[in-house]
């Protein structure tokens, strides 16, 4: 807890974002901002294949299961330790899933683990219900692949850390999560507390509030959170 973290309040409307109080009501304003629901909820359902196999998907798929990537500008000109985009990605496709019920990155990691080790027929034989089925049995009997733990995904066993380390949604659903659970238990944001301290600082100077202070971190930003009933 030595790194300096802003103090925020959690936005009401259960978007899960944290800002500074004065930004609260032109993000409650604007529907771009404050969707009044978590941005993971929205994702479109389309997954990222990276180069070489990325044309494999591209020769097999139809053109409408097919997407090129886009990664904000910010992201690819000045990016930060965690937003590093390798070149094999700047090089794949989107891929929608051609399985109904499947959603894409299952679809997808399922497939491409299949691809790499039986060449590139396994993608034909991914797009029938039947046959994406039984290549995930076989992958999942070998132990090649695996659920996320905190969010579901699914991974290869050996891409779990790099997906937890590296995925936005993941880390961002974690965070959440971690909120969730503490609001529920009487922590809050530290302007919905009275008298909680407003600053960092105040917060780290005595043992009293620093037992009473949790940091959670988003991909973006950290939010402090303080228990309430902490005068008592
Ligand atoms: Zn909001
Ligand atoms: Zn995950």
């Amino acid at each position: 807890m030595t790194k300096v973290h802003y103090l925020t309040a959690r936005c009401p409307q259960g978007c899960e974002a944290w800002l500074h109080p004065l930004a609260v009501e032109p993000h409650l304003l604007d529907p771009k901002r404050c969707r009044r629901r978590p941005w993971v909820d929205e994702i479109p359902d389309m997954a990222l294949v990276g180069a070489p196999l990325a044309h494999d998907f591209a020769e097999v798929l139809p053109p409408d299961l097919l997407g090129r990537p886009s990664f904000s500008g910010d992201r690819v000109v000045h990016p930060g330790p965690e937003d590093y985009i390798p070149i094999h990605l700047h090089q794949g496709v989107m891929v929608r899933s051609p399985v109904p019920g499947v959603p894409a990155q299952r679809w997808a990691v399922v497939t491409s683990a299949a691809a790499r080790e039986r060449g590139a027929s396994a993608i034909e034989v991914a797009m029938t219900p039947g046959g994406f089925a039984e290549l995930e049995n076989q992958l999942t009997a070998e132990a090649r692949l695996t659920r996320c733990p905190t969010c579901g995904d699914t991974t290869t066993v050996k891409g779990l850390r790099t997906h937890q380390a590296r995925n936005r949604a993941c880390r961002w659903r974690v965070a959440a999560a971690d909120v969730r659970a503490r609001w529920a238990g009487g922590w809050r944001d530290p302007y919905s507390v009275d008298g909680a301290p407003l600053k960092w600082g105040d917060i780290t100077a005595t043992a009293h509030w620093r037992k009473r202070a949790h940091v959670v971190r988003f991909p973006a930003w950290s939010a402090v959170l303080v228990r309430a009933g902490g005068l008592t």
